[in-house]
């Protein structure tokens, strides 16, 4: 069952009028087209640089990692589509910090970044890569042996291939719970990034960061969600991401 997008944007419209403060905050999305598109979960090129423009007449600051409560914004993409690759050159236009998280397995796959391309971004220093995973198993519904595989592996080899250290993790569908949680931090993630939205300082558990998913909004929308809009809807998606 989903949320009607009628009443979602409609929600999170009306919800961001509570918001005064440009509270820091986590946007994610999963792919660019300018042409081609490798996922029907990609963002067209005009509404990407829409969105950039937006955050830039707001004042806000695109920036590799969060560190003040206010004004600053970290963009991540999942998955690892070919898009984001694609389109590298208005990355370096803009000149915005990216965090993608890759699927380890995905490397090998069609319309995916593969593991030399993988290796040219990693020497941007607007790109930092992180894991989504070795295989994209949803965790929460995963064994213990698999769960360990999954966290383990895709940190080691990723930072075989990379040559640097991997300390984050998104969750794959955003689906997790507290025995998550706990095996990842004990494999040495530092960060781990859910879809659940929120500011960033407001952690839902202990290094567990809210993202608010942006690939598709309007500008309305998009406006409403800087300014807190979606957290209206943070039960619906605590209730479809996470078991404790
Ligand atoms: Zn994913």
């Amino acid at each position: 069952m989903e949320i009607s997008k009628f009443i979602r944007i409609a929600l999170t419209r009306t919800s961001s009028l509570f918001y005064f403060k440009k509270r820091s905050k986590v946007i994610f999305y999963h792919d660019i087209d300018s042409g081609k598109k490798y996922t029907d979960m990609s963002t067209s090129i005009e509404l990407f640089k829409k969105h950039i423009n937006i955050l830039r007449e707001r004042g806000y600051e695109i920036v590799d990692e969060i560190k003040q409560p206010f004004g600053q914004i970290e963009i991540c993409f999942d998955d690892g589509f070919l898009g984001l690759y694609d389109n590298i050159d208005l990355i370096i236009e803009l000149n915005i910090p990216i965090h993608l998280f890759v699927v380890f397995s995905y490397l090998e796959k069609e319309n995916h970044i593969n593991k030399e391309q993988l290796l040219l971004l990693n020497r941007l220093r607007l790109i930092k890569i992180s894991s989504h995973t070795e295989t994209h198993q949803v965790l929460n519904l995963a064994s213990e042996s698999l769960l360990k595989n999954e966290l383990k592996n895709s940190k080691n080899l990723l930072e075989g291939l990379l040559e640097n250290s991997v300390d984050s993790i998104c969750y794959p569908e955003g689906k997790f719970n507290n025995r998550v949680v706990e095996l990842a931090k004990k494999v040495g993630y530092i960060k781990q990034y859910s879809s659940l939205p929120g500011f960033y300082f407001n952690e839902f558990l202990p290094n567990v960061k809210r993202r608010s998913l942006v690939q598709f909004a309007g500008e309305k929308e998009f406006k409403a969600i800087l300014k807190g809009g979606d957290h209206v809807l943070f039960f619906w998606y605590k209730f479809k991401h996470y078991k404790k």
